[in-house]
């Protein structure tokens, strides 16, 4: 059953979800002005589902029931699903302007899948059918389920085992006939205040001595000794402010908190991992993949409304024929659109696992990636230089509303502001406020969490890309076809041993 964009923030009332912000503990955190447009965001994945337009890209067949579902719970079951993902994500992102939150979970149901149809085949364990009975439910309630697979990590030199204090990894601290008690905690997670349910997962691959840390498991976000701590996000006090326009998208927003694990008990029927260390790998590169195929959708949908502002704050200076401004919208349309390309590629690449869903081709996905840690901090720099500096300068929504008179001739702050920051005759000075903040929010205010550092540092930082694409280049084969087109038939003594 599809819920409602309503009846999805009815349910987040209906749960005892634990927030804290700013020292103090958030009891009405729904209605929460700074949590709220987080939630708006969110429940967007809810109402286009909705809506006949959107139909084909937003929902799917369920595989276990038949039923209709959101995309967002779906196990996808060709590589033309895993596009539809990537234009539903796109979709998504030109709707919020913002992250929408739900695309970790949908990787996690993906990455969880085929992972423990692996683990079972080795072990006989029953984690895949925990999964499919878990998965179920979640298709059947229209469930927003967080992704937590990032650890707190300590020092980063060490493995799980090695921290001074084990709780850097989440961890076991009981084993019981019945299920596993576990600690620890997950940093940077996205929505997961917004979420009803959290699938954990390991952070890195593991060794023997790490098999305790080796866990994945599903948990409501609301169990008992779960709690989180709200992240902060620039700009975020200005949503207290009743200034609309000051924060640029007073609508949708992102999230991000520390989910922390004191001593929660976890039932054997929600357990897809406990202790089978050689697949924390596994499924680590499998989330990751998927979650850098995201990428190429949903930064892409933010990147064309950003793309957007950045004409209509050009529009209204005047400058939109000038031809370095065409030649700049040119050029940020083209890294977009080059993002979207990695994303639809390596979705068009994808195969089947041996459980039988849809896997990303990981090279394709790895070089999208790599490429959203670069393209929109250039996107940023291109608006940045159409916008010019009044998005960082320009006083506030009250200023120009305010009736103080201030000039010789009785004029009022107000009347000032709207004088000096006039562009084109045509258009009224307030257009041209509203989207140099909104550009403003896009660049370095709050959405930029979203757009840049989650860009850069979301689905793993530069680095891990670049080992994924080591790892899948096959520079040996590349070297054979060299070899074999420059006549080279010797054998030096760097490939006897490689
Ligand atoms: C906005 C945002 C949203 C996010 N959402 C989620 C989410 O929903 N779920 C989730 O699970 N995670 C989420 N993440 C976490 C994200 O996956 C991590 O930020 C990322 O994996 C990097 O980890 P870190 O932030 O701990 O940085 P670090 O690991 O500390 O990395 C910092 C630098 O140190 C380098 N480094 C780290 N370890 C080593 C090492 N051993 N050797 C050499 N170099 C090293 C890195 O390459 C990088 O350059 C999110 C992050 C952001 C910023």
């Amino acid at each position: 059953m599809l819920m409602t964009p309503k009846e999805y923030i009815e349910s987040l009332r209906k749960l005892k979800t634990r927030v804290y912000m700013f020292g103090e503990k958030i009891d009405n955190w729904v209605d929460n002005p700074i949590i709220r447009p987080s939630i708006n965001s969110v429940a967007m994945t809810y109402a286009l589902a909705l809506d006949p337009k959107y139909e084909d890209t937003m929902t799917a067949t369920s595989m276990f029931t038949g039923d209709k579902i959101n995309r967002f719970t779906h196990i996808h079951q060709s590589a033309e699903d895993l596009v539809k993902k990537v234009k539903m994500q796109r979709l998504l992102g030109q709707k919020t302007a913002a992250c929408f939150q739900r695309c970790v979970g949908m990787d996690a149901f993906n990455a969880v899948y085929s992972t423990t149809y692996e683990i079972d085949a080795k072990y006989k364990t029953h984690y895949h059918e925990n999964f499919r009975k878990f998965l179920i439910m979640v298709q059947q309630h229209d469930l927003t389920v967080d992704g937590a697979m990032t650890d707190p990590k300590g020092d980063r030199s060490k493995a799980p085992h090695e921290q001074k204090d084990p709780d850097m990894f989440v961890h076991v601290v009981e084993r019981r006939p019945d299920g596993i008690v576990v600690c620890g905690a997950k940093a940077h997670q996205t929505g997961s205040i917004n979420s009803h349910w959290h699938i954990f997962m390991p952070t890195i691959a593991m060794k023997k001595e790490d098999a305790d840390w080796a866990l994945s498991f599903a948990c409501p976000t609301d169990a008992e000794g779960l709690y989180m701590i709200y992240g902060r996000q620039s700009c975020d006090t200005r949503k207290l402010e009743d200034c609309p326009i000051d924060l640029g998208n007073a609508k949708f927003g992102g999230q991000e908190a520390l989910v922390v694990l004191d001593h929660v008990f976890i039932p054997n029927e929600y357990i897809f991992m406990n202790g089978e260390y050689e697949f924390a790998g596994m499924l680590v590169e499998r989330f990751a993949g998927y979650h850098r195929q995201s990428y190429g959708g949903c930064k892409v949908g933010v990147g064309d409304v950003l793309i957007g502002a950045a004409a209509l704050a050009a529009e209204y200076n005047g400058v939109e024929k000038a031809s370095h401004i065409k030649d700049k919208l040119i050029e940020m349309t083209h890294l977009n659109e080059t993002l979207y390309s990695c994303g639809i590629a390596c979705s068009c690449e994808g195969c089947p696992t041996k459980a039988g869903n849809y896997q990303i081709d990981l090279l394709l996905a790895n070089v999208c990636k790599q490429n959203v840690t670069r393209f929109p901090y250039e996107i940023v720099r291109l608006a940045e230089d159409i916008a010019g500096g009044l998005m960082v300068t320009m006083p506030s929504e009250k200023d120009f509303h305010s009736d103080l008179p201030v000039a010789k001739d009785g004029s009022t702050i107000g009347e000032i502001c709207n004088k000096y920051f006039a562009a084109r005759d045509d258009i009224p000075t307030e257009d041209r406020e509203r989207i140099l903040r909104f550009l403003e929010n896009m660049c370095l205010g709050a959405a930029a969490v979203g757009y840049r550092t989650e860009s850069l540092h979301g689905a793993g930082s530069p680095q891990a890309q670049r080992i994924m694409i080591a790892r899948q280049g096959n520079i040996e084969a590349k070297k054979e076809m060299a070899k074999e087109i420059a006549g080279i038939t010797h054998i030096s003594d760097t490939e006897k041993k490689s």
